[in-house]
């Protein structure tokens, strides 16, 4: 048996021959950037996630960049994000001149740690950055009183959490602006690069239109210098077939984290391996399902499994406090610990939605199988 860590075509197959209409319509009306698809697509993720406004953008990446040129943060400036994330989290803090701000996250969650997010914070603290990793939400409650008492600007990272949930609200109605990503792999995957900021706020919603069109308004007069980052009519015509299918899909990540760990806990390796532990008050998305191999065991666990034919993968082999590019912002090892550990220790194994019961057996077993 042969288990992929990811299989796009199970997903894409059955609606292929709607895709293909929806993408020929593009075709006859010509629009291809910024079309009526992309509207449609922004009403629907607007209304999917309680927010008010939503605004298409080229990917998850540039979302992150323009939530914060629309905060008007620049040098001089402080954003808190996590170390445990994808590189884009940090790299829009950098492309804008201000300072990236390293916390540490909580060992079970994965998500910042509120509470060494409020001893980072300083005078010079515009922004912080939460982001609801693998699927889960982070500790708004507790970043809101953080941000609350110093006036600071919640972006949502919801690049890996569309349809997640806290206290019955949806990511990206969690803050003050949310940034999604449609990259294949995301649970809202396109057949490209995509994204997408939301909000309630009409004056930031407006922002974003601006900047993500060169700040032109009307046709050649430039207020603002913005960038190119518009969505292209065919993602959006992709992903209008795609969205109303999201609620089933999440469904089956979460039916299928289930079954993997009762399947875990029959084997009794609950204490072997450290399972993913769902805290947060609310909706856990699945994008992954990470389990955790203490002792040093981790990588040979991945090529063992990798001989099995198991896709897997290392989210994240190196946080970004110690990537070369972000040496000189001085976080020396041990400086996060948690985030240090946890980039030893993680494997996520395959949940995309389709995943059979039988494939799922065959990945325990394996585990089990290199564990005794
Ligand atoms: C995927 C991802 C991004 C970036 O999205 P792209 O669309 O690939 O630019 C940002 N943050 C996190 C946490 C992600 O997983």
């Amino acid at each position: 048996m042969s288990v992929p860590l990811l299989d796009i075509q199970r997903q894409m197959e059955p609606l292929r021959t709607e895709m293909e209409a929806a993408i020929s319509h593009v075709f006859k009306t010509g629009h291809f950037v910024l079309g009526e698809q992309v509207q449609q697509l922004e009403s629907s993720v607007a209304e999917y996630c309680h927010a008010a406004y939503a605004i298409g953008c080229a990917s998850g990446s540039d979302a992150l960049l323009l939530a914060l040129m629309a905060a008007e943060v620049g040098p001089g400036d402080e954003v808190i994000v996590p170390s445990y994330t994808f590189f884009a989290t940090a790299s829009a803090v950098a492309r804008l001149g201000a300072k990236i701000v390293f916390a540490d996250i909580d060992p079970q969650t994965f998500n910042l740690d509120p509470a060494d997010v409020a001893r980072r914070v300083t005078s010079h603290t515009k922004a912080i950055i939460p982001v609801h990793l693998f699927g889960q939400c982070a500790d708004m409650d507790m970043v809101h009183d953080v941000a609350h008492g110093n006036d600071l600007l919640v972006i949502e990272d919801a690049a890996q959490a569309i349809g997640a949930e806290y206290r019955g609200q949806r990511a990206g109605a969690l803050g003050d602006v949310a940034c999604f990503s449609f990259y294949p792999t995301k649970n809202l995957g396109g057949a490209g690069d995509g994204g997408m900021l939301t909000t309630n706020n009409e004056r930031l919603a407006d922002r974003f239109a601006l900047l993500r069109g060169h700040g032109m308004r009307p046709r050649y007069y430039h207020q603002v210098v913005g960038i190119n980052s518009r969505l292209d009519s065919l993602q959006a015509a992709v992903l209008n077939v795609k969205l109303p299918h999201l609620e089933r899909w999440i469904q089956m990540r979460i039916d299928n984290a289930q079954r993997y760990n009762s399947m875990f806990e029959a084997e009794g390796l609950q204490e072997q391996i450290t399972l993913p532990l769902t805290h947060t008050p609310g909706r856990h998305a699945w994008n992954q399902y990470v389990i955790r191999v203490s002792g040093g065991r981790r990588d040979a666990l991945r090529s063992y499994l990798q001989e099995c034919n198991i896709g897997t993968e290392i989210y994240y082999p190196i946080p970004l406090h110690q990537q070369a590019c972000f040496t000189d912002l001085g976080y020396g090892p041990g400086s996060l610990p948690e985030t240090e550990k946890a980039a030893g220790e993680t494997l996520a194994l395959p949940i995309f939605p389709e995943i059979t019961d039988p494939e799922q057996q065959y990945v325990v077993q394996k585990i089990a199988a290199f564990i005794r």
